[in-house]
């Protein structure tokens, strides 16, 4: 199969220094009372959309108009081994970075690229009030906001507007996210984060879909120069949302994984006991009416989520 890269990974070598004594992250200081606000780019290696974003800030040299504003490549480990011959290769050195933020595991005795780059960044994630983790997806499908199971990432996600879809959900049975760790994950603290997964990891539409989610997501933060955020989004009037719950993983038990059909997300699935696939010979089925199918993924091996499934919510 060929893939297409419509994207280039952007040079990082500038921001390698830093200004918190971590390689990769910046924090511009306004002297204003605000929050601590996050733009963090690959977490996955070779998703670009958010490199190019994080690149565009620096450049542009966006600055907080209250509070602090930090920009990071988080897993730029993976990210600088990216070679468009072989895109999916650079998700990660060792291992999912974005499945190792439970307290069990960072302070475990294991040891990985990954989890030691977890380790050098946790102090300074533990100081960020607002983090938006910029992703990209395997399939060319409509972007995706993760919001995470608690009402206050819904009420972010509203704030910010875009987009369309977000979903509500409670993460991997494979590991722990950024987004969910620490006081991110607390209903009681006023710490938030989202997870915007903007489009497939090469199509040029998903660095619009991280830009405008990055701009909309400072200007809800209230952050940015007004006229700065308005010269730089669309257009366009966001559009009306649509939450959906996730209900549960669908996690590979077997090494024989199949979907009925090549699904690439938000697929509904009109009846319950409908089938979705196999896993090996079980019959993987809709659990309720109008079920919905998130991020099918690709890699369909033991231990990892196949899919996800979600209902609808009323608004
Ligand atoms: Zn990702």
């Amino acid at each position: 199969m060929t893939i297409k890269v419509a994207l280039t990974p952007p040079d990082i070598s500038a921001y390698q220094t830093g200004n918190i004594g971590i390689d990769y992250y910046t924090t511009f200081d306004s002297g204003k009372p605000g929050p601590h606000v996050l733009v963090n780019a690959v977490t996955h290696g070779n998703e670009l959309c958010g490199a190019i974003v994080v690149d565009f800030l620096y450049r542009h040299d966006v600055r907080p108009t209250r509070g602090k504003l930090s920009l990071g490549f988080a897993n730029y480990m993976a990210f600088l081994r990216f070679n468009a011959a072989s895109p999916t290769a650079s998700r990660y050195v060792d291992e999912d970075f974005n499945r190792l933020w439970s307290v069990d595991v960072l302070d475990g005795p294991r040891d990985s690229v990954e989890l030691r780059r977890a380790r050098a960044i946790r102090p300074f994630i533990d100081t960020v009030d607002l983090l938006l983790d910029l992703h990209s997806m395997q399939q060319s499908s409509p972007p995706l906001m993760l919001c995470g199971p608690l009402e206050k990432g819904r009420i972010f996600a509203k704030g910010v507007g875009v987009p369309v879809h977000v979903v509500a959900d409670e993460g991997h049975a494979a590991g722990k996210r950024m987004r969910d760790y620490g006081a991110f994950g607390e209903p009681d603290s006023a710490k938030n984060a989202l997870l915007i997964e903007c489009g497939q990891h090469w199509e040029e539409e998903s660095a619009n879909v991280a830009l405008e989610t990055t701009i909309r997501f400072l200007k809800h933060a209230d952050v940015i120069e007004p006229d700065f955020a308005e010269k730089h989004l669309t257009a366009n009037t966001p559009l009306r949302q649509k939450f959906i719950e996730v209900t549960q993983a669908v996690t590979v038990r077997s090494s024989e994984f199949s979907f009925i059909e090549p699904f690439k997300g938000l697929e509904i699935i009109p009846k319950k006991g409908d089938l979705i696939g196999f896993d090996g010979d079980t019959q993987v089925s809709a659990p309720y009416d109008n079920c919905v199918l998130i991020m099918p993924s690709q890699r369909l091996i033991p231990g990892q989520t196949a899919v996800r499934l979600g209902r609808l919510l009323a608004d």
